[in-house]
């Protein structure tokens, strides 16, 4: 295998996405493309509608921002009351469009389109053994695998072939499928990705819809039932609404990176408010890491919640000393280094008046690279400020995801290999200072038994031997 082919692979394991379902609604795919806007945070690479009539699946998917790629025709040109939508990140480069999704087929189940959030960390070799039997893939995505799985099935229904499919899959799913007649929705048995579940009130009745974040929920005025549960399964169809377990759910492992970072924060996800966990982490930031200073300024947006709870707790006044266009796109999403570094110039522009003279702490969500707070330090200082006091409101992040989050390698992730004193000179500070894990726990209300902390401590909630050893061996055969 080429390094590139290696490298779109790895890059499949890096969904960082959005999901949303719909049915029983006449305008199902304006539906599906207003909640999709609610989830555009959650990625900007592509996204993609597919909607049925009833009797025949149509889709559009294409690359960029879901109000660049639904124009009025484009959704008109979508009927139906049922519909599945994503929206996608990844780093994925010439195969992007191939791996947008949702991914539609027509198998021995009739027509069907799945799209998913997460990581199947066994997704190697599954695919690996569908290929040697025969199956011929189109795209580098681990999604495609389940199509794959549920097309094989010897089991007739869309239920039961989905059901057996979800047996064999390790990792982090919520999915959403399109049959011609049903939707069903799916959450791995840890709940890694959230999931939630709503109604709201149309033409036809109680139409049931379904989201990555209640954010989207608020958009469509959806009223929120709750979570799908971890191991559960969801169908709705003409026979109206079946819950089950596909199989027993095991210990929780919830991403706290969702609470940190990635959700919205007027989204409730795993039932509590993020905005409320990241003024909680800004005020435990203040107790444990205090510093003299005349102004509290966050990065926006992520660092804006964190730094009006620092500011709350240590009644240093809030200052919004950094001004961000809106109409640059997270610097994150560009995939390569060299962009990333141009587009925080893009992103962020310090304000003169609030930053001269001052000691100002800055507040940013998290620190990976560590690239970024270099460059808005740098900025911050290039503007006056007499000191600098860098504040993270989560742990060192020191360990990858596999789990469903863009996190790089290790040995890119900063805390991995370096002090807190050398990381707050890479990042040229007078002070560094991150949440300790104990503090975020609190912040969020939760502990091992209940989320993820991979992230920060090394310590992943599955058996990763199966996609460690793959990716190894595979650079192996690579080298030689
Ligand atoms: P850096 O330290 O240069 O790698 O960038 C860290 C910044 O990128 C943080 O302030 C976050 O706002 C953002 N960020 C961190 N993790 C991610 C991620 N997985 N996906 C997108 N953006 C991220």
């Amino acid at each position: 295998m080429k390094t590139h082919d290696l490298r779109a692979e790895q890059d499949a394991f890096r969904d960082e996405c959005g999901v949303v379902a719909v049915f029983g609604h006449p305008e199902a795919a304006n539906l599906a493309y207003l909640a999709l806007h609610g989830l555009q945070h959650r990625g900007q690479e592509s996204a993609g509608i597919v909607v049925s009539d009833g009797e025949q699946l149509n889709q559009h998917k294409a690359m960029g921002l879901v109000q660049g790629i639904f124009t009025r025709d484009v959704i008109e040109s979508l009927p139906g009351h049922a519909a599945i939508g994503h929206t996608r990140y990844s780093t994925a480069g010439d195969s992007a469009m191939l791996n947008a999704q949702p991914f539609y087929v027509e198998c021995s189940k009739g027509p069907l389109a799945v799209a998913h959030n997460g990581n199947l960390t066994n997704a190697i070799e599954l695919r690996d053994q569908l290929e040697a039997s025969g199956s011929i893939f189109q795209a580098t995505s681990d999604t495609e695998v389940v199509l794959h799985l549920m097309a094989r099935s010897s089991e007739k229904t869309l239920r039961h072939a989905l059901r057996e499919s979800l047996l064999r899959l390790e990792g982090a799913y919520s999915l959403v499928l399109l049959g011609k007649d049903r939707i069903i929705v799916a959450r791995d048995q840890r709940g890694f990705r959230p999931l939630v579940y709503g109604t709201l009130e149309g033409p036809m009745g109680t139409a049931h819809v379904f989201a990555s974040e209640t954010c989207a929920f608020d958009l469509i005025e959806a009223k929120l039932v709750g979570e799908v549960e971890p191991g559960e399964m969801v169908t709705v169809s003409a026979d109206g609404v079946s819950r089950e377990n596909f199989a027993p759910p095991l210990g929780r492992s919830h991403c706290v990176f969702e609470h940190v970072y990635f959700s919205r924060p007027d989204s409730v996800v795993f039932g509590r408010s993020v905005e409320e966990t990241r003024h909680e982490m800004g005020k435990r930031l203040a107790v444990e890491s205090p510093v003299p200073a005349d102004c509290v300024v966050p990065v926006p947006d992520s660092g804006v919640s964190a730094a009006l709870g620092y500011s709350a707790e240590s009644g240093i006044p809030y200052q919004p000393g950094l001004i961000r266009n809106h109409y640059v796109g997270r610097t994150f999403i560009e995939p390569r280094q060299e962009i990333r570094s141009f587009g925080v110039k893009l992103k962020l522009n310090p304000v003169r008046y609030l930053i001269e003279g001052k000691r100002v702490i800055l507040v940013d969500d998290s620190l990976v690279r560590g690239t970024t707070s270099r460059k808005i330090v740098q900025l911050v200082r290039d503007f006056g400020a007499s000191e600098v006091h860098l504040r993270i409101s989560c742990p060192p992040t020191m360990a990858p995801c596999y789990y469903g989050v863009d996190t790089p390698d290790r040995d890119e992730l900063i805390a991995s290999s370096k002090t807190l004193e050398e990381i707050r000179e890479f990042t040229g500070a007078d002070s560094l200072a991150y949440l300790s894990l104990e503090g975020l726990q609190q912040a969020v209300h939760g502990d091992e038994e209940s989320h993820c902390f991979a992230c920060y401590t090394g310590r992943y909630p599955t058996d990763l031997v199966g996609i460690e050893q793959l990716v190894h061996d595979r650079q192996k055969v690579d080298r030689v």
